[in-house]
């Protein structure tokens, strides 16, 4: 995946595209993989890095979803536990089953759990991980040895996926440009083209160098995210807005306070929450909140209520108390869910996609979650074929692999989540020893993934390996400052870039990785 050969492709396009995507997070990376899989063609613009929005910013679960089957939503944890399957058999690489403990500090809990979680199981049929089953206080007790125990009565265990939510986008951007797609980060849609009211196309600017593009399509798509109705007022000044923001914030923290494999699911906090412990990558990830916000922004920052309140929980969970200084990273995301008029709290509101069609031909797809990316595309691209009148073809993302599963790697090889790429970065450690350094030592990313990254996976900023292409950002916010200049100038040799450039990338990375450290 090359930027420079992308570019000279948009720039050659002779005829208009079948679909362009605005947006290259889950949704609109879903949906060039489905439109180019199926055989159309299409760009995608994003204005950023790939993830950068909220899905690099989440839990990191593919799952049914047990809480949505207390609100009565069977439809939804039916198809998002049968997308959960089909992720898992498609991008094995990247997605792996993780037990989670559901404690109980009373006694009809476990009980009521329980029959809940084998509804669970049964929804997933065939496509159903391993079948959850009662835990006794002393099983708990020997598998989470960090639980609180005071009040413990025992448990449930069920099984849900994980996955590493930044790596799936990269590698969902590589399976689309392998079919043909043409996609380009660091590239803001400005605007839209109209002709005689229809959207014919949209005028794109590259945040690099300031080039501006016009890109005709018969069909645009927006997958904007959070920013859904900034770009239907390109389309129509008037238009309402259609998202509330719910904002989730998670803590980073060392293992030590949950070694193990197992997750800890609290289905109700005092306040009517639902809280996760999760081990991820060697961290345990500790969310999330939901805090209705106005502003959409790129850069979500947790507010000092929220961090007080997973603080306290995780404390009021887990036997020994973290401390300001025990977090290694907090990050922030914010959920586009669905607007209904007179709902006050955004915890109501549909976590389903919907999908909107403007008079103009405008086509814009919200909601649902990173889980059901797939079944979102294909509902995407069906409407796309329609509005844009480009043949109705079969969708064929139900067994298409996922760029990179080719090859399995154990859970604990430190490139499993390059698949089949590992071998790539493990050529260029043999040619040049030096390159299997890593860039820092509180850090697993060497310098070898970094030139990956840069040469193949279209990093452009130092802030596209340490967040996205590694997770460096969210292992450890201070040791990802420290690291950046070795970043940026292993960067500079691929791209070129001058003195100034490297350390204006570095300055500007160590600013945002501030808004990830928690200070006290
Ligand atoms: C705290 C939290 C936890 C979550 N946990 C889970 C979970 O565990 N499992 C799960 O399945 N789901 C989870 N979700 C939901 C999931 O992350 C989202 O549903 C999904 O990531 C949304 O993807 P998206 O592509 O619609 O939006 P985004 O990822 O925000 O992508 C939209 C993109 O559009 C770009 N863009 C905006 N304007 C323009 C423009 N003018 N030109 C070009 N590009 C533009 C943005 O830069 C952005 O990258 C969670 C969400 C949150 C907030």
């Amino acid at each position: 995946m090359n930027r420079e050969r992308l570019v000279s492709q948009l720039t050659s396009q002779s005829g208009p595209f079948d679909i362009a995507i605005i947006g290259g997070g889950a949704t609109g990376l879903g949906a060039a993989v489905d439109a180019a899989s199926r055989g159309h063609s299409v760009v995608l613009v994003e204005q950023s890095d790939f993830a950068k929005g909220t899905s690099s910013r989440s839990t990191k679960l593919v799952h049914g979803g047990v809480r949505y089957l207390k609100q009565g939503n069977v439809s939804l944890v039916l198809e998002a536990l049968r997308e959960r399957g089909l992720l898992c058999k498609n991008a094995p690489h990247l997605v792996h089953s993780l037990p989670f403990v559901i404690p109980s500090y009373h006694w009809w809990e476990g009980p009521f759990y329980g029959i809940g979680l084998k509804v669970y199981d049964a929804l997933a049929g065939q496509l159903g991980l391993e079948p959850s089953r009662y835990l006794t206080r002393e099983e708990i007790i020997q598998q989470l040895p960090t639980l609180e125990t005071e009040g413990l009565d025992g448990g449930v265990v069920y099984h849900d996926g994980q996955f590493d939510d930044a790596r799936l986008a990269i590698h969902l951007a590589r399976t689309a440009v392998n079919h043909g797609g043409v996609l380009l980060n660091h590239t803001r849609c400005r605007g839209l083209m109209k002709e005689n009211g229809h959207v014919i196309g949209l005028k794109a600017e590259c945040v690099e160098t300031g080039r501006q593009h016009e890109i005709r399509a018969r069909c645009v798509i927006n997958a904007t995210g959070v920013f859904v109705d900034d770009v239907r007022r390109m389309d129509d000044q008037k238009a309402e807005n259609i998202v509330a923001l719910s904002q989730g914030v998670h803590l980073v923290l060392s293992r030590e306070f949950l070694p193990g494999n197992q997750a800890i699911m609290i289905p109700k906090t005092d306040d009517g929450r639902v809280l996760f412990a999760v081990p991820w990558h060697g961290r345990v990830i500790i969310g999330t909140t939901d805090t209705p916000v106005e502003q959409a922004s790129v850069e979500p920052r947790a507010l000092p209520e929220e961090i007080d309140f997973l603080m306290t929980h995780a404390a009021r969970y887990l036997t020994r108390d973290p401390r300001p200084r025990d977090v290694r990273s907090i990050y922030a995301g914010l959920r586009p869910l669905v607007a209904m008029k007179n709902t006050e709290s955004t915890a109501a509101l549909s976590r389903d996609h919907t999908v909107l069609v403007s008079d103009s031909g405008l086509i814009t797809i919200t909601g649902g979650k990173w889980t059901t990316y797939r079944r979102m595309a294909e509902d995407v691209i069906d409407h796309a074929e329609m509005i844009g009148g480009i043949g109705v073809k079969r969708c064929v993302t139900h067994d298409l692999m996922i760029h990179g599963s080719a090859s399995v790697l154990p859970k604990d090889d430190p490139l499993a989540v390059y698949g089949s790429d590992a071998a790539e970065i493990r050529d260029l450690m043999r040619e040049k020893p030096a390159l299997a350094e890593k860039v820092h030592p509180k850090l697993e990313l060497t310098a070898a993934e970094v030139v990956f990254h840069t040469r193949h996976e279209m990093a452009r900023t130092p802030g596209d390996v340490l967040a996205r292409r590694s997770r460096s950002l969210l292992f450890d916010a201070q040791a990802s400052m420290s690291a950046a200049p070795c970043v940026a100038a292993i960067m500079a040799v691929e791209l070129n870039w001058d003195a100034e450039t490297t350390a204006h990338q570095v300055e500007r990375f160590q600013k945002l990785a501030c808004g990830y450290i928690l200070e006290g």
